[in-house]
């Protein structure tokens, strides 16, 4: 027996597998680092630890200004 054949919602995006990205080129770095997650939050986090390691930032560094400017260029994605 053939199994029924079943619709795939192709064109319904799964908010499961939307993905947040952040280029780190987006606010003016020469860099190919790319923030992924699934929260602000996370991709904030990973922003931070690659500014402080790659970029020689220091934690103050980074203010709520630089937080708001990543915000505001991290894209959706699917996956
Ligand atoms: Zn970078």
């Amino acid at each position: 027996m053939l199994k029924p054949y079943v619709l795939k919602p192709y064109n319904i995006p799964n908010p499961k597998k939307i993905m947040l990205k952040f280029k780190c080129k987006d606010v003016g770095f020469e860099c190919g680092f790319v923030a992924k997650g699934k929260t602000e939050d996370e991709i904030l986090s990973q922003c931070a630890t690659h500014a402080t390691k790659d970029h020689g930032m220091k934690p103050e560094e980074i203010t709520d200004d630089l937080r708001n400017q990543i915000k505001a260029n991290i894209h959706k994605s699917l996956f």
